[in-house]
């Protein structure tokens, strides 16, 4: 990733489990990564498809990340 990503090193081990919207299969998606990028990509079928966390505003991550960093139970909304 160019220019380096602004994320913390627990929010790069942070993984989340989601559903690809178009096989169906899990895919694991990269918190660090889905933050920066919003997107993410499915190991099964290859398709990308957009992140978007729930209260996606950068002035509220911090918290995110402390909500987070607390619970895993965090709100994804995953659209094509
Ligand atoms: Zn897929």
């Amino acid at each position: 990733m160019e220019g380096g990503v602004k994320v913390g090193t627990l929010t790069d081990k942070l993984e989340f489990n989601a559903t690809c919207p178009k096989c169906g299969r899990p895919v694991r998606i990269n918190m660090g990564r889905a933050m920066s990028t919003k997107r993410a990509r499915c190991s099964s079928c290859g398709s990308n498809f957009s992140v978007k966390f729930t209260g996606d505003d950068p002035r509220k991550s911090d918290r995110a990340i402390d909500d987070l960093k607390r619970s895993l139970s965090t709100k994804l909304n995953i659209k094509l």
